[in-house]
């Protein structure tokens, strides 16, 4: 049985990590960790996600995480940096969603592997980490003679653009194209497409869980390979699977990939 707390356990990850906790039999929640700010605090946590009682208060102290053995965090970047330490100095396993996170997020996160099992990953869904790898391959064979774009569409509510999985996916074509020129969105250019330039395009509306189309455009031809996400179980159960992967692990970053068998 493996007991995890959740890092911004109101929010859409958050309410729905708990809602698969609860209908998985080697798991069991914890503790709720939210912002002070969360007008939601000392209420049921299960309650607060629709699944009936669970016996966990949203807290937002850190101690109530003391008896843990993992901690998942799909909380803000704001919060991250606190986070990580708080891990760190429970000793406790630490998976991470959050996105948007930048360099010095990422050099603290080296630094935790050192005493803890850390893991982020912009993408929990197995889907998902499988079209990275279709991409890839794709990349090695389209990458002189076909144009490439990423468009990526998410709900209104969405804090960064481009999605953490756009900048994966792009990561994986900067490598193939062998270029560092990227274009966010085209508007207001005038002028032929330059070769070998990556297009990244970010849509944001209503309550789209999270598309994801990599489109390679060449002569007469297209080749289009989508991921689209209809709900956000998809991304907790690949981030519970990670907690218990990683529970009783020695210190390291470990990787989705490793996690996925990918
Ligand atoms: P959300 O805004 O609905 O929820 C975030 C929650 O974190 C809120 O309830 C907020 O009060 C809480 N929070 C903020 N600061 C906190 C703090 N200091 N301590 C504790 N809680 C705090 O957002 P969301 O849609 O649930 O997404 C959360 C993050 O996860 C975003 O960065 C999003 O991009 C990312 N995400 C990642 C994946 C993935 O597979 N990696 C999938 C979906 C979303």
């Amino acid at each position: 049985m493996v007991t995890i707390a959740i890092m911004g356990a109101a929010g859409r990850m958050g309410r729905t990590l708990i809602q698969v906790i609860s209908q998985d039999p080697q798991c069991r929640l914890g503790g709720a960790l939210e912002s002070s700010q969360c007008a939601l605090l000392g209420q049921d946590a299960g309650v607060v996600a629709g699944v009936g009682t669970q016996g966990v208060s949203l807290s937002s102290d850190p101690d109530d995480l003391s008896a843990c053995d993992v901690f998942i965090d799909f909380s803000s970047v704001e919060a991250f940096e606190h986070h990580v330490e708080i891990a760190s100095r429970f000793k406790k396993a630490y998976v991470v969603g959050t996105t948007g996170l930048r360099e010095e997020h990422f050099k603290a996160l080296d630094e935790a592997s050192k005493v803890i099992p850390v893991l982020w990953a912009p993408n929990f869904s197995v889907g998902v980490n499988l079209m990275v790898k279709l991409v890839q391959m794709a990349a090695e064979v389209l990458s002189s003679g076909f144009d490439v774009e990423i468009v990526e569409a998410h709900h209104r509510l969405k804090k960064d653009a481009p999605s953490g999985t756009a900048v994966k996916l792009l990561e994986v074509l900067k490598e193939a194209y062998k270029t560092e020129d990227v274009i966010y969105g085209r508007s207001g250019i005038t002028g032929e497409r330059p070769q070998g330039q990556i297009g990244v395009h970010a849509v944001r509306g209503g309550d789209i869980v999270g598309d994801h189309t990599v489109s390679f455009c060449g002569i007469g031809e297209r080749i289009e390979i989508t991921h689209r996400a209809s709900s956000r179980e998809t991304f907790a159960r690949g981030a519970v699977r990670a907690a218990k992967f990683l529970a009783g692990k020695p210190a390291k970053r470990y990787t989705i990939e490793e996690v996925l068998g990918l």
